[in-house]
């Protein structure tokens, strides 16, 4: 019998499960049009400017991209009141949580998070033999105090998500200010803002101001979602220069394709992409909202993309439901919950898609 090779870390992970692509559903199920609603992408695509950028940067792809990603980080750097030296790309901020894990966590070590958390954590954690510290969600929000109490000496890094996925609620500046305050000397914040800009409350904290003091913490950002490059591969950390120097320690060479370089600083420069994709998620968060309290389901208040919302029926049988109807919603049992869904905030079009299914769905499971 052949010997199993693998690393014993290894073994114990569970491979990430994607949702699934609209054209695979459609051919599936017979449809003509599916929309996917899953994994909290733009639904107005990116800008064309970035289009342009890389189309512009297409013939040169025989070369390998710049390995410094300087002229992003040059772009980035004055937008975010930051010297160069305190920020890093990555392919997608996947990568960036990756390094994370590479450069500061040794086996045995503890990673807290929030339970229900983004599965990435806890791949990180437990691929370097770390230890996963789930500290359950308080009404939908990452809990604070719990966490406080769940440090120890082994503890060397915090997740937490602000917007938090699966839920979308954010730590409020006074949250993220009692939680500077009590962080040892030896533990790492990996606070992950890849939904930021979709936040509307004035609660939202300016969590570079503690970048800028020098403090121990990572903030990660992505070009993955508003500027809706999530098919390019691309996003950032910023944290004090010594840490993100640890980080390039354990960054793999030419980690940031051309083409993504080329399309996030065009990206950039499009000050309407934001203004754009905030807009209409604005209007579809209202829009939800108002349907789900007409339905008499209870929501996440959500600060984000997506909708993480309790149906009250079996949500692998609604999962599969809506997918025959065309609509693919987000459904996963690391969610903890039998009748959760999360759903993306699309164009007005896809919500009022959704929500008839939705609608036809409950009375066929309610029956
Ligand atoms: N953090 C959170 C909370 C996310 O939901 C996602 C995307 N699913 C990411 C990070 C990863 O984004 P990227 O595409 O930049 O790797």
């Amino acid at each position: 019998m052949a010997q199993d090779l693998t690393r014993p870390a290894v073994r114990r992970l569970q491979p990430y499960i994607p949702g699934r692509p609209a054209e695979e559903v459609a051919r599936e199920f017979g449809l003509s049009e599916v929309i996917k609603l899953a994994s909290n992408e733009n639904p107005l695509g990116p800008s064309p400017l970035a289009l342009e950028a890389i189309r512009q940067a297409a013939p040169q792809i025989r070369l390998y991209p710049d390995n410094s990603c300087r002229e992003l980080v040059a772009e980035l750097a004055p937008r975010l009141g930051l010297p160069e030296d305190s920020i890093i790309v990555g392919r997608g901020s996947d990568e960036v949580i990756h390094m994370a894990g590479c450069a500061f966590l040794d086996p045995a070590e503890e990673a807290i998070m929030g339970d229900p958390y983004f599965i990435i954590y806890e791949l990180t954690t437990l691929l370097m033999g770390g230890c996963c510290v789930k500290v359950p969600l308080k009404d939908y929000r990452f809990d604070v105090e719990a966490a406080l109490q769940r440090l120890t000496p082994a503890t060397k890094l915090i997740f937490i998500s602000s917007p938090n996925n699966p839920t979308g609620t954010i730590l409020t500046r006074d949250e993220l200010a009692l939680l500077m305050e009590r962080l040892p000397s030896g533990t790492l914040l990996v606070l992950d803002e890849a939904y930021r800009e979709y936040v509307t409350s004035p609660e939202y904290p300016d969590s570079l101001e503690y970048v800028r003091q020098g403090k121990n913490i990572l903030v990660l950002r992505t070009f993955s979602k508003i500027y809706a490059l999530a098919g390019l591969r691309i996003g950032y950390g910023m944290a004090r220069p010594g840490l993100i120097a640890a980080l390039h320690q354990v960054r793999e060479p030419f980690n940031v394709s051309s083409l993504a370089l080329a399309a996030a600083v065009a990206s950039l420069r499009d000050p309407e992409q934001v203004e754009r994709g905030r807009r209409v998620n604005e209007e579809g968060r209202g829009y939800l909202g108002g349907e789900f309290n007409r339905l008499g389901l209870r929501f996440a208040p959500t600060q984000s993309n997506f909708v993480f919302v309790d149906l009250g029926v079996d949500a692998a049988a609604a999962f599969q439901a809506l997918m025959r109807r065309g609509v693919i919603v987000r459904h996963d049992p690391l969610f903890g919950t039998p009748t959760h869904v999360r759903v993306t905030i699309g164009t007005m079009q896809q919500n009022r898609r959704f929500i008839a299914a939705l609608e036809e769905v409950l009375a066929e499971l309610r029956a």
